[in-house]
């Protein structure tokens, strides 16, 4: 599925245990890997929500294809705590192959920040599934002219630069979050505001029917349910909904959703199916 929301195109698949990623090519980036599609090769820069095959799978092919290729080395973004099995997997797998694969891992804990270009910063933070997992929020980095310069006609701002008074402030705005699988946990961290500020939320919804509520408890997914209830906390744009269970045909996601979402979420809810 492909959407273009705030001139971004994100192209995607979604689907719990078959196959997740969401590549944004204006971001030179992938949220997760799923099984690589052969256009995933070339993206420079993978950040990886969790190890759960689904989501990951295709890395080593990702790592084989760019050392085929002759490309350099990708950045691959990974939660510190699958650190250590991952390079025993590459190594295993490059091993079975008789092959030596040049690549780099980089293993980052939660809730920190960094530049990842002039125009945004990214920052983890921590998500509730049943193995490490992270989530990441890219914020968008600008200036703004400081409050008391504002009315001033352009020639007296220019004249101001010119005498090298800093006249703007730096600021950052919350532009995308992926959220990877969890529960609501991160959602209602009061530290985490970001999550629900931000233009454009990417968020699991593995379970729909509120017999399913229980084993979205169990297996740390979210149920529509828990997103319906807190239907008034969401200040984004847009809401991706993505990662249903496979037990759900598409079009009965789109038909139930549209029959039970509340006008508040319908607005901003994207079904990613
Ligand atoms: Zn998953
Ligand atoms: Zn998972």
């Amino acid at each position: 599925m492909k959407v273009e929301l705030e001139n971004i195109i994100i192209e995607g698949f979604s689907r719990s245990t078959i196959e997740t990623y969401f590549y944004i090519k204006d971001l030179h980036l992938s949220f997760d890997i799923g099984k690589c599609p052969f256009h995933l090769v070339s993206v420079p820069n993978i950040f990886l929500s969790h190890m759960h095959g689904d989501h990951c799978i295709g890395l080593y092919y990702y790592i084989s294809h760019r050392n085929l290729a002759k490309m350099p080395l990708g950045k691959i973004y990974i939660p510190e705590g699958a650190l250590e099995d991952l390079n025993n997997l590459i190594k295993s797998f490059s091993k079975l192959e008789h092959s030596n694969r040049t690549y780099e891992l980089t293993p980052l804990k939660e809730d920190i920040e960094f530049e990842y270009n002039r125009v945004y910063n990214v920052r983890t933070f921590s998500t509730d599934h049943r193995i490490p997992s992270l989530g990441y929020t890219f914020f968008y980095k600008k200036s703004k002219l400081k409050e008391e310069f504002l009315g001033l006609s352009q020639k007296e701002i220019v004249k101001l630069k010119n005498e090298g008074i800093e006249i703007t402030n730096k600021i950052k705005e919350p532009f995308i979050t992926y959220l990877g699988d969890s529960t609501f946990k991160p959602l209602d961290n009061k530290d985490y505001d970001f999550i629900k500020k931000s233009k454009i939320l990417i968020m699991e919804c593995t379970f729909i029917l509120p017999e399913h509520y229980e084993e979205a408890t169990l297996r740390k997914h979210i149920h529509i349910q828990d997103i319906i209830n807190r239907k008034d906390q969401f200040q984004n744009k847009y809401i991706i909904l993505s990662h249903f269970s496979m037990r759900y045909e598409s079009s009965f996601i789109h038909s139930y959703l549209n029959k039970i979402l509340p006008k508040e979420l319908k607005e901003k809810v994207i079904i990613f199916v």
